[in-house]
């Protein structure tokens, strides 16, 4: 029992626990009346995220870096420690990977030493540029490994390979899920990604920035949905080690991605075309078949009601913004 009486389910452990998708877990998982502990080395996550958690009983927060050592006796590891942004995984390409591969290192010595569960925050990434469309799990990928965004594919892909070996190498209970294209209040507004930077510069009548024609595609999951496949995927019975595809497979192109942001906003903003980024995937969709045998999970909010609820956030920090800068 926790000090309001209610029954405490397990301790969990969420690194990267005050970023965009880490503090969105850490709330979903203190309401299923467990004790979270939030790691982060903040980064790329905000004290702001998880401050309304700060005061909860079942929740405690803990400066640190995933690549060094952590003792701590938990039932549940989420490991979602790593910048998700091209801009911020590029900014230091070495500490990316160290990241990824020291911290899965760290954290799978961790649910070794406690018999943990823990869940792996992988992505989409580690298809590349895929020739395999939508993707699948089986499909192997098309990664640059001499590229800029190698840091981050690699590393989540060795961050894998190390996964699997724990699991046959020493029984560490595993769930890996690959995670697609993911938006909703609390991403960052300067992090690069195109939703934020479009609902930004929607909202300060800037130009829209359409990278390459805009007609390569993405599927934006809502962050609600993705959170609730996190918690799915966790609760499965043991031989469900995945990995298996996180994502909503609704496919759009970034330019009907930059309309739809125009239309909901009613902007007058110009789309422009700027460089396309050294690697960037041309296509990017889902395969959720699995998801959606195993963990009977699919998204369920459409992208123009994510984008809607998406923009009023950004409405409202630009709002307070405002009022600071004016005072
Ligand atoms: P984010 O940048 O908001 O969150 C990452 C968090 O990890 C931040 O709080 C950051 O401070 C922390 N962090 C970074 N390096 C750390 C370190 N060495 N030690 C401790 N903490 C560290 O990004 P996000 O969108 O919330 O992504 C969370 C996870 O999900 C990441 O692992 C990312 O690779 C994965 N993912 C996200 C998406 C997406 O669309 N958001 C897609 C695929 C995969
Ligand atoms: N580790 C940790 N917390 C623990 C147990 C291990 O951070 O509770 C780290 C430790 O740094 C170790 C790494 O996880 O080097 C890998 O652990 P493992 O038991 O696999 O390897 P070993 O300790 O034999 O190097
Ligand atoms: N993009 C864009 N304008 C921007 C930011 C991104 O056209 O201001 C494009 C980018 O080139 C890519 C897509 O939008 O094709 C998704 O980019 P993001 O960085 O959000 O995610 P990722 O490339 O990691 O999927």
């Amino acid at each position: 029992m926790d000090s309001q009486g209610l029954p405490t389910q397990n301790r969990v452990l969420v690194t990267g626990g005050a970023g965009f998708l880490g503090s969105h877990l850490c709330e979903r998982l203190l309401a299923a009346g467990n004790e979270v502990l939030c790691v982060d080395n903040y980064f790329t996550g905000r004290r702001s995220n998880i401050e309304p958690l700060l005061d909860h009983p079942r929740f405690e927060a803990l400066r640190h870096d995933v690549t060094f050592p952590l003792y701590v006796e938990v039932d549940e590891i989420y490991n979602l420690a790593c910048p998700a942004s091209p801009v911020h995984y590029q900014f230091d390409p070495v500490q990316t990977t160290k990241t990824s591969v020291i911290g899965a290192v760290n954290m799978l010595g961790l649910a070794k030493r406690t018999h943990a569960k823990i869940f792996q925050a992988s992505t989409s990434e580690i298809y590349g540029d895929p020739e395999v469309h939508p993707q699948v799990e089986e499909y192997r990928g098309s990664v640059n490994t001499l590229g800029p965004r190698a840091c981050y594919d690699e590393g989540k892909r060795a961050a894998e390979t190390l996964f699997f070996d724990y699991h046959r190498q020493h029984q560490v209970k595993i769930k890996v899920g690959r995670i697609f294209n993911t938006y909703g209040p609390r991403m960052l507004p300067n992090d690069g990604r195109v939703v934020s930077n479009f609902i930004i510069q929607a909202l300060t009548g800037q130009d829209i920035t359409i990278y390459g024609d805009g007609q390569q595609t993405r599927s934006f999951c809502f962050v609600d949905d993705l959170i609730e496949g996190f918690v799915r995927l966790m609760a499965t019975p043991p031989d469900v080690t995945g990995p298996i595809n996180l994502g909503n497979p609704h496919e759009i192109t970034i330019g009907e991605l930059a309309r739809h942001i125009l239309d909901i906003t009613g902007s007058g903003s110009r789309l422009i075309n700027a460089a396309l980024p050294v690697d960037d995937p041309m296509q990017r969709c889902p395969d959720i078949t699995k998801a959606r045998a195993i963990l009977e999970w699919e998204p369920r909010v459409h992208l123009r009601e994510g984008l809607v609820q998406t923009i009023a956030y950004f409405d409202k920090m630009l709002s307070a913004q405002r009022t600071t800068t004016a005072a």
